[in-house]
């Protein structure tokens, strides 16, 4: 197993560090005020990165991606997380990234054509619609949505919630119960909806922690009602909901471990100059402190181990496939999504009064990631999963 960087990578890795520092790090003050001012500039950063073909790196190169492997894309990741607007102003933030992975594996050419290549280039935005108010997400199998045929069509009726990005999305892709007798993981489709679909409605943007948040960077509460959509939207088989959702956060979540561990390297950055910076009296600072050292020991330790398995579980998907890294992939949601929170805390905790006001991005990183351990399954369910594993060949 080697991690070595190529010489074309690193060079590579050196432009997206640049970039970061030229166009990414000056506009996050303006989109932590306020993401619905920033947006303007946000999109034409986008546009200047496409025109330097560094966009869409997880896409291949003639859809105008970057065509980088699954290991690649996660260091580059890493460097985009730094920020809280990199993924995005890259366009490969969740839940984009995703379904576009997912589109470009089961999606058909009228699909790729309509969905995928407008997304690709950075012209619209989708959303993923999966978890409903009541039901228990952790459960997938267990939904109320219903995607009803009736002739061409399927009339899709439920209420969905934390679809992230829902707010002013172009499209979504909704999972919905097209045959409710059907063994539980064959009950449900995934089905593409534009958000325009009479039917459609955007209810409101739910507070995260009392911030609402805009556009891409909020999460939606959607009401379907009775929308209608050809039967050519749903993507793959019918039932292979469940199967499919498998797949597309299977990746999603080396994406989401990786950008983690760029937030929590920003946050021990900043972590270690407010350390040497605040003095606790004249000539003494808070780096002196034994606690203060332990915590940027335990820190600077925690995110070395959880990158590298991470790396080890990217290359596993790059050598066999996500299927085969699935106890790798349940292990690293869980444990990295702790050190980022371990680390973020101490941060904060590090700046005193000022760690949990807008002064500094640590506020936005905990408001929008204390959900880490939520999100795409919560601890719980993956923990389950590696003792489920590692508990097999005793229970022989
Ligand atoms: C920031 C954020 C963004 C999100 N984005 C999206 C999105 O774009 N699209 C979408 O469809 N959904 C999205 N979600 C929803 C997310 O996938 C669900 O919140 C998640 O699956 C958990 O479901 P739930 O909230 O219904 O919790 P529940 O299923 O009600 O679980 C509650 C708690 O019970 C515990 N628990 C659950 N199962 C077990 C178990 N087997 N053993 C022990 N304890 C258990 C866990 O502690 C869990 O946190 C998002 C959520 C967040 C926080």
């Amino acid at each position: 197993m080697s991690f070595a960087v190529s010489p074309e990578m690193r060079a590579l890795l050196d432009r997206v560090e640049e970039k970061m520092e030229s166009v990414v790090y000056p506009l996050e003050d303006l989109a932590r005020a306020s993401f619905e001012r920033a947006l303007p500039a946000l999109l034409e950063a986008r546009t200047k990165l496409r025109e330097e073909g560094l966009f869409a790196p997880h896409m291949p190169k003639e859809l105008g991606g970057m065509g980088l492997s699954f290991l690649e894309h996660a260091r580059m990741s890493e460097i985009l997380g730094r920020s809280p607007i990199g993924h995005f102003v890259f366009n490969c933030a969740a839940p984009d990234a995703g379904n576009m992975e997912l589109l470009l594996k089961h999606g058909s050419e009228a699909q790729k054509a309509r969905f995928l290549a407008p997304l690709v280039r950075g012209e619209i935005r989708s959303c993923f619609s999966m978890t409903e108010p009541e039901r228990a997400g952790s459960n997938p199998t267990w939904l109320e949505t219903r995607a009803e045929r009736e002739g061409d069509e399927y009339v899709i009726t439920g209420r969905k919630w934390f679809t992230t990005a829902g707010h002013l999305a172009d499209f979504a892709i909704v999972m919905a119960v097209t045959d409710p007798d059907a063994p539980p993981h064959r009950r449900a489709s995934m089905i593409l909806v534009p958000c325009d679909a009479p039917g459609f409605t955007h209810v409101r943007r739910i507070p995260i922690m009392g911030d609402e948040g805009y556009g891409w960077a909020s999460h939606s509460e959607i009401l379907y009602d009775h929308v209608r959509v050809p039967v050519e939207n749903r993507i793959g088989a019918e039932g292979a909901g469940f199967l499919l959702a498998q797949e597309r956060l299977g990746p999603g979540r080396i994406h989401h471990c990786m950008r983690w561990l760029g937030i929590g390297e920003r946050c021990l950055d900043l972590l270690c100059k407010r350390a040497v910076a605040r003095e606790l009296s004249p000539g003494r600072t808070l780096a002196e402190e034994q606690t203060i050292r332990h915590w940027i020991a335990e820190s600077r330790a925690e995110l070395d181990a959880a990158r590298l398995y991470v790396y080890a579980t990217a290359d596993k998907i790059d050598r066999e496939d996500a299927a085969s890294a699935r106890v790798e992939i349940s292990s690293i949601k869980f444990y990295v999504a702790g050190v980022l929170q371990r680390v973020m805390d101490r941060a904060i905790q590090v700046h005193g009064a000022l760690g949990i006001t807008d002064d500094t991005p640590l506020a936005w990183f905990y408001r929008h990631e204390r959900g880490a351990r939520i999100y795409d399954g919560p601890d719980e369910v993956h923990k389950d999963t590696v003792a489920k594993h590692v508990l097999r060949p005793y229970l022989r």
